[in-house]
């Protein structure tokens, strides 16, 4: 129950980080487009405002305006990943709040008194920041609320007390077109939520299914199709690097027998047993699979045909030291190897190792035969 919880945390967490990400992509344009219309607004009311009061009010706008620009480049450069991305919710919300406040009270400290018309100009201007912040910001209902609130509060205040009945129904208006666009945000909202969580649960459930299809459940290794998956990664990789690549195949010897004379749950105990050898056996760095029935391959990437066969003898060697123990009953068990090596392609690599094996077989048995791959 506890993990569960956690790991719904946790998704909600990636969730919220994946919002964060989409807001400062989208950040460095908006900054711009705050800053052009705190620009284009004081030339508009450059002829009926004092300048010093314009200017100061351009001059805080210019100060938050670089501040958000330093944070953003800064994001940029470290690029954060997954709950990384979450220590950078604070900084964003401090500087979109000085920008906010910025708007909203500036616009009432930059109003002039003498015409209607440019105090209307204003209030259009903060009306348009107020779209843009649900525009920008529409995936965080939160940031969303506090920009518009901050922006266009103080003048709403300031039309409402000014008594003339123009403004107040221009603030009645503006107010109406808020709470409308704020229920559109919210559908847009719970609806990016939604899609951003169901992606991060459709890539685990695709994670989950490609490990299930690459699992063979009998012996915990990779099964055939794991196999030529990761040896056509390494085929890649040892054309590009010169590299050798070495491959063993490995078969159970009379495997039948312990079939009709312990029964068939005996045999798959077997497998266990062996599939439970080779993982302690062979480094992580390689690829451990069971492409047949009682037939198991190995492949060594960087690896020389010597260092191959050492391994094929040491794996022999493990697997006759160590019977299987089945109902009190100890059953010997010996395999055969055949080894290959070279940069040939995977189909000769597994020709060759085949070809090795069975003369291992053809030899005796428990023995380890190998073969330079032909090109
Ligand atoms: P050889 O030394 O020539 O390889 O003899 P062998 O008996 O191992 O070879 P053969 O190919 O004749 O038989 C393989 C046996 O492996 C037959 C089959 O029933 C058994 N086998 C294959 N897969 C499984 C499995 O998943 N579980 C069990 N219990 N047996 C299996
Ligand atoms: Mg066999
Ligand atoms: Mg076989």
């Amino acid at each position: 129950m506890k993990a569960g919880i956690e790991k719904e945390a946790s998704l909600e967490a990636l969730v919220q980080a994946e919002k964060l990400k989409l807001l400062y992509q989208q950040s460095f344009v908006a900054v711009f487009g705050n800053f052009f219309s705190a620009l284009l607004l004081v030339i508009v009311l450059w002829p009926v405002q004092q300048h010093h009061v314009l200017l100061a009010w351009l001059a805080v706008i210019v100060f938050i305006t670089v501040l958000r620009m330093i944070l953003f480049t800064r994001y940029r450069n470290i690029q954060p990943d997954g709950l990384e991305i979450l220590a950078w919710k604070r900084p964003y919300i401090i500087t979109l709040l000085l920008a906010s406040v910025a708007w909203g009270f500036g616009a009432v400290y930059i109003m002039p008194a003498g015409s209607m018309l440019h105090q209307a100009i204003i209030y259009y201007f903060l009306m348009g920041m107020s779209g843009g912040a649900v525009a920008a910001y529409s995936s965080q209902r939160g940031i969303t609320l506090m920009t518009i609130g901050c922006v266009l509060l103080p003048a709403t205040v300031w039309l409402l007390m000014s008594g003339s009945a123009t403004f107040v129904i221009m603030a009645i208006a503006a107010m109406l077109f808020i709470i409308a666009v704020l229920r559109a945000g919210k559908v847009m909202s719970d609806t990016m939520h939604d899609s951003f969580l169901l992606a991060h649960e459709l890539k685990k459930a695709k994670e989950k299914a490609e490990n299930i299809a690459e699992l063979d459940e009998l012996t915990g290794l990779g099964n055939r199709r794991a196999f030529y998956r990761a040896g056509s990664t390494f085929i890649e990789h040892s054309k590009r690097t010169n590299d050798s690549l070495s491959m063993i195949v490995m078969d159970m010897d009379h495997f039948k027998i312990i079939n009709d004379s312990h029964g068939h749950a005996a045999g798959d105990d077997a497998l266990t047993h062996i599939g439970r050898l080779l993982r302690t056996n062979v480094r992580n760095s390689d690829v451990c699979a069971r492409v047949g029935g009682e037939e198991f391959g190995i492949l060594l990437p960087s690896t020389t045909l010597d260092g191959a066969v050492n391994l094929a003898e040491k794996l022999r060697r493990t697997i006759e030291d160590a019977p299987l123990i089945f109902d009190q009953d100890e059953i010997p068990m010996t395999a055969s190897f055949g080894v290959s090596s070279g940069n040939a392609s995977l189909d000769d690599l597994f020709r060759d190792a085949d070809a090795a094996l069975y003369e291992a077989k053809a030899a005796g048995r428990n023995l380890v035969m190998y073969q330079q791959a032909s090109n």
